[in-house]
């Protein structure tokens, strides 16, 4: 049998969305719901445990199965395997931005004016990037989307308990990295050295000199948070036996997914916000179960950017797009031999604008499920289904209904 496990993120809501009910009850899911009512069984899912408000990083963990206060190291190396650097046990790996300086070397712009083009010839120009102090070290810098990158160091004796260079805050310096710890201090003073490396390069890169003829702001420097060792996670196979691919656009997703060895798959028109070709990632998705991947996991990110951003409405427009997904995933799937999955990584409150420890709706499809009779999926209909309210672990619960779990004990 075959497991389709579909997270939408952020996905749960509370009353305050829209005139004391959630996005995802305002959302007209004709499809997700015949689906529910047809061939699954729903619940509430606590994504880590009850009052833990869950990063997206910390609660795939968990959903994938992994005690995230046993793995979690940081962020960096998820987005910098996200990104598609290779990372390995010798990497400390930073998220980072391009950033605004002024001519007194106080932050003006945490993103340098969104930046949107030109990255590619900014990241050849620190591909040089090193420590003087400690040569031993490899240094890689790769740009993602806008302002956003990554920045690992590769080498012996370093440390993930490093304080970040980005302050969240405007009009002061970038603070220097401290580590708090005798080999995150060694880090944090390759961190300082080659932050400032980087500003030498850039202030005087004729890209920003271009931008500032025409009023925009330069990316003059490099900020870095999320400092991360590698995380000692067993991979998929060894843990339960199963190959499996991920289908996302987020590099946090991916990052977390190919770190636990799924295979990427990019689809065409993916973006990872409210404008993603979602159909095509459901397509593709489907494509990796028939060519024999035992599960895949698929990532849906609009819903959470729409949260953030405070704009039900765009929630909405997105749960229903996702809706029309499963209409496609209604007639294609090979329902004899599949489980779907499907939940929110966290509740992203419209009001709140940020991750709540509230649980969220999750739903179950396929022969196995013992069908209930909850036949609307959202955060109220689905605690009264019979998956009662549960901890993370979607993926192996998934694995398990379609017998593909290996047996505790003897
Ligand atoms: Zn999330
Ligand atoms: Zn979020």
């Amino acid at each position: 049998m075959k497991s389709l496990m579909i997270i939408a993120d952020g996905l749960g809501g509370r009353p305050g969305d829209v005139d004391g009910r959630t996005c995802l009850q305002v959302a007209e899911t004709p499809e997700i719901d015949d689906l529910l009512s047809r061939r699954g069984s729903a619940g509430l899912m606590d994504p880590i445990k009850p009052g833990i408000r869950p990063g997206s990083d910390t609660a795939h963990l968990s959903l994938f199965g992994y005690d995230p206060y046993k793995y979690y190291t940081g962020r960096g190396v998820f987005e910098a395997a996200g990104i598609g650097m290779e990372v390995t046990e010798n990497d400390v790996c930073f998220r980072t931005n391009f950033a605004t300086l002024d001519s007194d070397g106080k932050i003006s712009d945490r993103r340098a004016g969104r930046i949107s083009e030109g990255q590619d010839e900014l990241e050849k120009a620190l591909s040089d990037l090193k420590s003087k102090k400690y040569p031993e070290v490899e240094v890689r810098f790769k740009r993602s989307t806008e302002h956003r990158g990554a920045l690992c160091f590769a080498g012996p004796d370093l440390g993930g308990n490093v304080t970040p260079t980005d302050p969240h805050e405007l009009g002061i310096r970038m603070p220097k990295a401290k580590g708090r710890d005798e080999k995150s201090e060694r880090t944090a003073d390759i961190l300082n050295e080659v932050t400032d490396e980087a500003s030498e390069i850039l202030q005087n890169h004729p890209l920003n000199m271009e931008r500032k003829e025409m009023g925009k702001l330069p990316a003059n420097a490099i900020m870095a948070r999320g400092a991360a060792t590698y995380p000692d996670l067993p991979l998929v196979k060894e843990r339960y036996g199963i190959s499996a691919s991920v289908v996302a656009a987020g590099a946090l997703y991916i990052g977390v997914a190919r770190i636990i060895g799924m295979e990427f798959k990019q689809a065409e028109g993916a973006t990872g916000t409210v404008d993603s070709n979602i159909l095509n990632k459901v397509k593709l998705a489907l494509k990796q179960l028939e060519k024999g991947q035992d599960l895949v996991f698929l990532h849906f990110k609009g819903t959470d950017n729409a949260s953030h951003d405070h704009d039900a409405e765009g929630k909405i427009n997105f749960i229903e797009k996702i809706d029309r997904t499963f209409g496609w995933l209604n007639d294609n799937v090979d329902w004899d031999r599949t489980h779907l999955s499907f939940a929110g990584d966290h509740t992203t409150p419209i009001k709140y604008g940020g991750h709540v420890a509230d649980p969220v709706p999750a739903m179950l499809a396929g022969p196995n499920v013992r069908k209930d009779r909850v036949e609307v999926f959202d955060e109220f209909s689905c605690a009264n289904g019979g998956l009662g309210r549960f901890s993370g672990n979607l993926l192996p619960i998934t694995l398990g209904y379609s017998n593909q779990l290996k047996k505790f004990g003897a």
